[in-house]
């Protein structure tokens, strides 16, 4: 696979900045001399995400998430590195050039997976608009008043019912057997080898696209109510598929989710695609799982408020609630809409119209008074038993409650309406919040052992060498790279090293493209934005310098000393004292022309 080249890299970041990179996904505001805004990584109600322009980094002080724009993209899209060159070119204006190299396996695997993706949804695809087999899928989906526009717009498809077409024409095509196991588009048959079967036989086919617009999974749906298989059939998680982390139809709704503010859930991808065509558009479904925290995060990046729709029977069904408490942790507004019994959204909007939908969603309750009316209804509040079966429901819920406003309006109400003081049910509260054991206090992370001096004088010199490129050559002449025995500070300096032989710039942007592990990128992003290492650098460094080369030598001559103990042969002990005589006088001669550094 081609690669790209370094040209293209550079050009992106003369052009564009590290803060209008970001500020697609968060609101950043200016303090000081830094951008901060809400981390989009984790949940969190009090800024601690913290961009800075001059150093083109962005890092978070409440997950240590860090690095530059190109990490940035990584992360959030969840794409490769040369993907997210891609995507950051486009916002550039800039053609990616490439150039012909063997790549790295992984990032071609996956380019060989989306294409074999793409492929096999336009088969799909292509089945089910002008083939034969097709015809079912076509009668089906006017039964259920599927428009052909949204037909092209969801590129809705069809698996034939066949063990073999799919994977037989892939083949025809040359695409390899190992690429089509791992899209999850085939299976190894139990029997015999070389054997494979489709996994999408006789189903109505969705394909599921990333935020990038590729294809990533397929979801699979049987049209025939009676068969014995599971309604829906999702690709397995692979390289470039993760059920968790992507929403259905979010590739196409996620503009009009922007513009309101606001995301309607939805639970099958049938819901979404009829109400995108009752015009209304700002929905998202997730991939056959209640909502997941990844999701979650996801959808903040877009919108304030987000509407659950649920199925009737869903409604009470602890797993949902489970899901939705998640949501009160985060900022976000949620409003739960219950339809009529024995409907789904999709069957609401045909027979009532987008109006009745939208009306029912514009006077649904909070996702607390949802859950408080739902307790009320399941126990009679007149009887002290079921008041305590009402509370053990509730507080659960409470807890997850990151808003203290909110907390004290939902205590009054919950006293008035159950009769108990106001005092007592707080204290009832805290009794349960204190013994109930929270998983969070029981895997408290223990205090770090706080690196030593050593390391610490190696941590300080790298990170001023970052901030002050110019004394490069002064370091590597009178610090040899053995005195970096911290590893994290060795890697960097090895990386420091090698830039500098090959003349090429040293900076922070460009060390964290350079350094494969995301510990020490965040480590440096975040000591960067500390401005510890502007100070009276010349001395600061000579003193560390000083201190790891002494130490080296009082090392060696510890190491010397035992070998002594060993030897037998009078010429060899004799050569190993005069050694550590040597190393004596090395000590000496530094220790007197201590501030070389200074001079
Ligand atoms: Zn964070």
């Amino acid at each position: 696979m081609p690669y790209i080249s370094e040209d293209t890299i550079n050009r992106i970041r003369e052009r564009l900045n590290i803060i209008e990179a970001v500020k697609d996904y968060v609101s950043l505001k200016k303090r000081g001399r830094n951008w901060i805004g809400l981390c989009p990584f984790h949940t969190e109600k009090t800024p601690s995400f913290n961009v800075s322009e001059e150093k083109s980094v962005y890092h978070c002080f409440g997950c240590n998430a860090g690095g530059n724009m190109f990490k940035f993209i990584m992360e959030i899209e969840n794409v490769t590195f040369p993907e997210s060159i891609e995507i950051l070119a486009k916002k550039a204006g800039i053609t990616v050039e490439y150039k012909q190299s063997v790549s790295d396996e992984t990032g071609k695997e996956r380019e060989l997976i989306y294409k074999v993706n793409e492929k096999a949804a336009f088969i799909f695809h292509f089945y089910l608009k002008d083939r034969p087999e097709g015809e079912k899928a076509r009668e089906y989906l006017k039964e259920r008043n599927i428009n052909p526009d949204m037909i092209e717009l969801f590129k809705l498809g069809y698996a034939p019912d066949d063990y073999h077409k799919l994977h037989k024409e892939l083949l025809k095509e040359h695409y390899k057997e190992a690429t089509i196991l791992k899209a999850g588009l085939m299976l190894k048959s139990k029997k015999g080898n070389n054997n494979y079967y489709d996994r999408f036989r006789n189903r109505l086919i969705f394909p599921i696209t990333s935020g990038l617009d590729k294809v990533i999974g397929f979801g699979g749906r049987i049209m025939d109510s009676n068969a014995s298989q599971p309604k829906y059939l999702n690709t397995q998680e692979t390289q470039i598929f993760s059920k968790r982390k992507n929403l259905y139809g979010l590739n196409i709704t996620r503009n009009h989710i922007r513009d309101k503010r606001q995301a309607i859930i939805v639970e099958g991808y049938f819901d979404l695609i009829s109400l995108f065509q009752a015009d209304i558009k700002n929905v998202a479904a997730p991939l056959g799982t209640a909502l997941t925290n990844e999701q979650i995060l996801l959808l903040k990046r877009y919108a304030d408020e987000i509407v659950i729709l649920f199925d009737s029977d869903a409604a009470g069904n602890s797993a949902a609630i489970r899901s939705i408490s998640l949501l009160l942790s985060t900022n976000l507004k949620i409003r739960i809409v219950q339809l009529p019994s024995d409907m789904d959204p999709d069957e609401f909007v045909m027979k009532h119209g987008q109006e009745a939908i939208l009306k029912l969603i514009q006077s649904a309750p909070s996702f607390l008074k949802f859950i408080i009316k739902d307790a009320f209804n399941k126990y009679d509040r007149t009887i002290t038993e079921d008041k305590n079966k009402i509370l053990q429901f509730i507080f659960p819920i409470i807890k997850q409650i990151n808003n203290e406003i909110l907390k004290s309006d939902v205590f009054r109400y919950l006293a008035n309406e159950l009769k108990i003081d106001e005092h007592i049910l707080l204290n009832e509260f805290s009794k349960f919040s204190n013994t109930g054991a929270s998983p969070i206090l029981k895997t408290a992370n223990k205090p770090k052992a706080s690196p030593g001096s050593l390391v610490l004088a190696q941590r300080y010199i790298i990170m001023t060498l970052i901030e002050n490129p110019e004394y490069i050559e002064h370091v590597l002449k009178k610090a040899n790279i053995n005195c970096f025995d911290d590893p994290l500070s060795s890697t960097i300096m090895k990386n420091i090293q090698e830039l500098y032989q090959n003349n090429k710039q040293i900076s922070l942007d460009i060390l964290i493209d350079n350094i494969q592990d995301n510990k020490i990128k965040e480590f440096i992003t975040k000591e960067s934005l500390s401005e510890k290492y502007n100070h009276d650098v010349k001395k600061q460094l000579n003193d560390c310098i000083f201190k790891l080369r002494l130490h080296k030598i009082d090392e060696q001559i510890k190491i010397k000393n035992n070998k002594i103990k060993e030897l037998k042969e009078f010429n060899e002990i004799k050569k190993a004292e005069k050694e550590i005589q040597n190393l004596i006088k090395e000590k000496n001669t530094l220790k007197q022309n201590k501030n070389y550094l200074m001079v």
